[in-house]
């Protein structure tokens, strides 16, 4: 079994009192907290390694510039992809679902053609391609769900047709912690021509993702759901579509030669680099990357799997709880509601008592129309989450719940 007492220990914020209570922190899905040695990275690269990558100046800019290319090349073997190539480095999975969107997205939809998303999106993967249907004239579909926030799965056969061009949905649903069945979806996607977009925020944390096997064509994570830094995220895409997209921002790094007459744009995975990344934060990520693959996955999602079993256990025994989402197969996520207390009047609560969790609609405001309820409360697990601090959780629920009432 994993030793969540030795990896708590790598994690200075938990150990903290807020409110003057232990510091129960659930609020994963949203952000993940970062080990020590993530921390040290960013302040070791300042101390003494800081300089501009990718210029060849001098001594420090060489080293910077290697552990930078260090973290691709971990980054391309954590998601087994074929190439450091495909790797792009980006600020986040918003970022890198806006790159596809105003680069393959504006090169390949035109009027008519259809995107499909799924009810569970988060709006990061909602907005982007709005946008851009609204530019073009295409429209936005949608995969419906069963009540227990799993895909209906049989729509697809009808939903993607010859006038998909792009399928877009998350691996892990962050308000409801579904895992969805992408490798059907991209098998049905691609009978049909169809690309397909993985939203993968909350996917990577909880288990292996391998994008070759999958055969998507894309694939996006923030570092900072994977205990490195904010500001940091990546975007996969097979080379051949990535080669055949124009560049998106301009600037420096991104190109060949530039002249007032013609600029020519350089390499992958540069041609997407514009301008002078978040070197810390990628370096950072690395160390991240090494901290998740120090831990056995079957473990990683055994532990998680018994938070959520344990949470959702205890949850049911309260009168009046509702929980949204209840797949056969979930990952580390639990909303709920309880009677008609007010999710925001819960969370304050419970954050008084020194427990973290998030309220609201979680930027999923489709989804929750669906259920016909403005948010929920969400409890997210994390590796270094306890089953004590599941039941100090409850506790405080059951006396927010008293106080309520
Ligand atoms: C957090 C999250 C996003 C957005 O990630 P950012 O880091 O804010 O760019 C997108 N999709 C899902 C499923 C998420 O959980």
């Amino acid at each position: 079994m994993l030793d969540v007492h030795a990896i708590r220990s790598l994690f200075p914020i938990l150990q903290q009192q807020v409110h003057g209570r232990p510091l129960v922190y659930l609020d994963n899905a949203a952000t993940t907290q970062k080990p020590i040695a993530v921390i040290e990275r960013i302040d070791a690269y300042y101390r003494t390694t800081n300089a501009n990558i990718h210029r060849g100046a001098h001594h420090l800019a060489n080293i910077s510039t290697e552990h930078f290319e260090q973290t691709r090349e971990k980054t391309r073997a954590f998601l087994n992809a074929r190439e450091t190539a495909e790797i792009i480095f980006t600020s986040g999975t918003t970022d890198s679902i806006n790159l596809v969107a105003q680069t393959w997205g504006r090169q390949n939809i035109g009027a008519g053609d259809e995107i499909l998303l799924s009810m569970l999106e988060h709006h990061s993967n909602i907005v982007p391609w709005q946008m851009l249907a609204e530019e073009k004239g295409a429209v936005i579909r949608v995969i419906p769900i069963h009540d227990n926030g799993t895909w209906q799965v049989e729509s697809l056969d009808t939903l993607i047709n010859e006038r998909t061009k792009l399928v877009a949905v998350n691996h892990v649903s962050n308000a409801l912690g579904t895992i969805n069945p992408i490798e059907t979806l991209i098998a049905k996607a691609h009978a049909t021509g169809a690309k397909v977009l993985i939203d993968g925020a909350q996917s990577v944390t909880h288990m292996p993702v391998d994008v070759h096997a999958l055969d998507c064509d894309f694939y996006c994570f923030s570092a900072h759901k994977l205990y490195g830094p904010t500001g940091v995220g990546v975007l996969y895409g097979k080379r051949e579509l990535l080669d055949a997209m124009p560049p998106w921002r301009g600037g420096g790094e991104m190109i060949k030669s530039v002249s007032f007459e013609k600029t020519t744009y350089n390499e992958l995975p540069h041609k997407f680099e514009a301008g002078t990344p978040h070197i810390a934060g990628v370096i950072a990520l690395g160390i991240a990357i090494d901290f998740v693959q120090s831990l056995s996955w079957s473990e990683v999602t055994a532990h998680k799997q018994q938070l959520l079993d344990h949470a959702t256990a205890l949850l049911l025994e309260i009168d009046g709880v509702r929980i949204f989402g209840t797949a056969p197969h979930k990952a580390g996520v639990v909303s709920f509601n309880v009677a008609s207390h007010h999710p925001f009047d819960i969370g304050t609560l419970l954050d008084q008592q020194g427990v973290a969790v998030r309220t609201g609609h979680h930027c999923t405001e489709p989804l929750w129309n669906f259920y016909g309820v403005p948010g929920t409360v969400r409890a997210s697990f994390a590796v270094y989450n306890t089953l004590e601090e599941i039941e100090s959780f409850i506790t405080a629920l059951k006396k927010a719940i008293h106080l309520l009432s």
